[in-house]
């Protein structure tokens, strides 16, 4: 048997170490994971009750359409629900995307670090990835609408961006958008855009109702806690969104994570108190790098990517030792390791154990 040419190389999704397994390995018996982006505060209380009572369903199929939930997110977004396709978590969308519009033959454009599924998923349907360099960890859009050919299907912007943190601002977003042609579709991938109230933060219901060519990417991973449940939404003219329904599965959310997710949505001082806390964070974890020397870049969402001017993966693997666990292996920055904002405990915790580890790797050099 073989794959098709294309995927024969294509490296199987690693995710990060389970907190139970660096446990048993290394025998700590306490593991801080600020790897995946996850929120520290778990999820609304309410979308916990509310995911245990529609367990006494799981013998009946979900509702393909998850209607209940398209029309309180139709309300809460003031769009109309036939704007809304649901995904398995934002993943499902981006792969959703490559099968509807790309195959040989067509060109994407992706910024040269960013969220690697969009990479992975156009690859499997054998399109040309283009990978523009960034500027400083951020998005390069205007080089990035230089590369756009008659042969461009569909263009990536991460905003803000996985793992460097940075956001691109409205008015860049903007003029790439008037610059990009009609027939190209724009993905604006805002899956920690809960995170942010910094007002040069675009608003992307605004650009879609300006560019019909704009599908906007959301999750309830993030903010909203339920990333276990995979579910995740895009929002486009109903046109795009009958395109991606034409390749969904019929079941492809199931009845706990749209009733978890209905929940949380209805609950939003849970996500107003995550947003401050992950402000307080952040400001925190800036603090402490800039008192330990090292350069971390603007962090808009929940996590930040931080220079520790040694090599990432002798960092990653020190921090292990200590029981933290962050992300490394960012091929644009070898020295630098992406660390999820966490509770104030586990914030005090991971700069703990970077100071010592900054400290032993420099009395080694
Ligand atoms: N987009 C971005 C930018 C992400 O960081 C992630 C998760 N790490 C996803 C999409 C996918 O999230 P999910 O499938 O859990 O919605």
């Amino acid at each position: 048997m073989q794959p098709k040419p294309n995927i024969v190389n294509l490296p199987v999704y690693q995710p990060g170490k389970p907190v139970e397994d660096v446990k048993r390995e290394l025998g700590l018996t306490e593991v801080v994971k600020l790897a995946s982006n996850e929120n520290p505060f778990g999820s609304s209380p309410k979308a916990k009750e509310a995911a245990i009572r529609e367990l006494d369903n799981v013998s009946i199929y979900p509702d393909g359409a998850a209607v209940e939930l398209t029309k309180a997110l139709a309300e809460h977004h003031g769009v109309d629900p036939d704007q809304i396709v649901f995904g398995a978590g934002s993943d499902e969308l981006i792969l959703m995307i490559c099968r509807a519009y790309l195959g040989a033959g067509d060109e994407t454009i992706m910024a040269n670090e960013t969220f690697p599924q969009y990479k992975h998923n156009a690859t499997i349907e054998n399109a040309t990835v283009i990978e523009v360099p960034m500027k400083e960890g951020t998005h390069d859009l205007y080089a990035m609408q230089e590369r756009v050919t008659d042969k461009t299907k569909v263009v990536w912007v991460c905003n803000p961006n996985n793992p460097t943190g940075t956001m691109n601002a409205a008015d860049e977003v903007e003029w790439f958008l008037s610059k990009v042609p009609s027939n190209v579709l724009v993905v604006l991938d805002e899956a920690y855009c809960e995170y942010i109230d910094d007002p040069s933060y675009p608003d992307g219901l605004a650009l879609l109702k300006k560019y019909p060519n704009v599908i906007l990417l959301r999750t309830f991973s993030k903010i909203y806690g339920l990333a276990s449940l995979r579910i995740g939404y895009g929002i486009g003219r109903p046109e795009v969104v009958r395109t991606i329904n034409q390749v969904r599965g019929p079941f492809n959310t199931t009845r706990v994570a749209q009733a978890a997710a209905l929940a949380a949505l209805q609950d939003q001082s849970f996500i107003a108190f995550c947003r401050e806390e992950n402000k307080k964070g952040l400001a925190y974890l800036n603090g402490k790098f800039a008192e330990l020397g090292i350069k971390a870049l603007p962090a808009y969402g929940n996590f930040v990517m931080v220079d520790v001017k040694r090599p990432a993966q002798d960092v990653f693997e020190a921090l292990l030792r200590k029981g933290v666990i962050v992300r490394a292996g960012h091929k644009q920055s070898p020295t630098s390791i992406r660390i999820t904002v966490g509770s104030q405990e586990q914030n005090e915790k991971v700069i703990a154990a970077l100071t010592s580890v900054l400290d032993e790797i420099a009395a080694k050099v």
